[in-house]
């Protein structure tokens, strides 16, 4: 078993795959392209291998209680671009773990972006015809291909974000929180806003979570690549509940610690849309920076229409977060052919 550490944010064990602390890049040229007094970028597509993302922290977690619980096969479930099972596979085969992945077809089924390094990363790809993540029948296909694994005498473990695994991906964030404080702290100050891109909304439960545990005054938005406000921040909060529980803490969430911003979900989960799209040309040719046009594109789009709307004020010093996806451009490469910059 690779060395644990003891996490001092949430008390857990976690593995120490991630490359931590990812660094804290300031951006003066994206932020002056906004009208933004002061802009870092929180580098979480430098967390590590199989080309790191905001998976690695929850991972380095729940693969320690998978390898507590003496898995050799990991079984997980996401979209078929799916950062998360990209870096799932790379984690399998660093730890010599078999991975299957049993993806939504909905979202694709081309060899290309993530889903080609699922391939190259030697998972096991079988497609499910369930089109929404909360759908129950997912379980159930879950339990099924485990069961499959346990006649032939393995130790199968199912991951499901939404799921099972949530709490502990919720932990994995909230030491993200502190990681992310004590940057700012040493750099260049506690900032007034944190921003970062919610498909489930697990990573932005642990820092929301963590942000109050840490009595960090910072204000937190997310903006949301999938789902409507209402429903992501009740699930948000109903999720952060259970972890708080399980981790023993004092505090717990309540709907008006952060905010969610639902303008930027376009055409819909997965598909890029004409802001996303214009926000990964304006980092990339300010800063070098890669985003992509699923996740921190409409991110940071999120941060443009939340500077408009008024909820961010150009006086602020802000922190985005890069969760990572930048494999996902490759996968894209459509919506920018026939939307090109004048
Ligand atoms: C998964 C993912 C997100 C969303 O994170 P959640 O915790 O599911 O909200 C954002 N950006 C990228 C690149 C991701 O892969």
């Amino acid at each position: 078993m690779p060395p644990l550490v003891r996490d001092p944010t949430t008390g857990l064990d976690r593995l120490a795959l991630a490359h931590l602390p990812t660094p804290l890049d300031p951006a003066p040229k994206l932020a002056s392209a906004l009208g933004l007094a002061r802009l870092s970028v929180k580098r979480e597509d430098l967390s590590g291998y199989a080309l790191g993302g905001n998976k690695l922290r929850q991972l380095d977690f729940i693969l320690a209680e998978a390898l507590a619980a003496g898995a050799d096969t990991l079984v997980t479930t996401a979209g078929s671009q799916s950062n998360f099972c990209r870096s799932l596979a790379g984690a399998a085969a660093k730890l010599g773990l078999s991975c299957h992945l049993h993806l939504r077809a909905a979202t694709g089924t081309d060899l290309v972006g993530n889903l080609l390094l699922d391939e190259v990363l030697g998972a096991t790809v079988t497609f499910t015809q369930v089109t929404d993540p909360w759908d129950s029948q997912i379980v159930q296909e879950l339990s099924n291909i485990a069961a499959g694994y346990e006649q032939q005498g393995k130790k199968p473990f199912i991951i499901q974000l939404t799921g099972v695994s949530a709490a502990t991906a919720i932990a994995g964030w909230m030491s993200g929180a502190a990681e992310l404080m004590q940057d700012a702290e040493a750099g260049p100050g506690i900032p007034d806003v944190v921003i970062s891109v919610c498909g489930s909304g697990l990573s932005l439960a642990g820092l929301a979570l963590g942000f109050k545990h840490l009595s960090c005054p910072t204000r937190l938005i997310g903006i949301s690549a999938q789902q409507p406000a209402a429903r992501l921040k009740a699930w948000i909060v109903t999720a952060a509940d259970a972890a708080a529980t399980r981790l023993g803490l004092s505090c717990r969430l309540t709907p008006e610690d952060f905010d969610i911003v639902d303008s930027e979900i376009g055409p819909g989960y997965g598909k890029p849309s004409a802001a996303s799209v214009a926000a990964v040309r304006l980092a990339g040719r300010t800063e070098g920076l890669l985003l992509d046009p699923i996740y921190t594109g409409k991110g940071l789009a999120g941060l443009q229409a939340s500077l408009r709307s008024g909820l961010v004020r150009h006086e602020h010093s802000v922190i985005f977060v890069h969760s990572g996806g930048t494999p996902g451009l490759f996968a894209h490469a459509d919506a920018f052919g026939t939307d090109r910059a004048a």
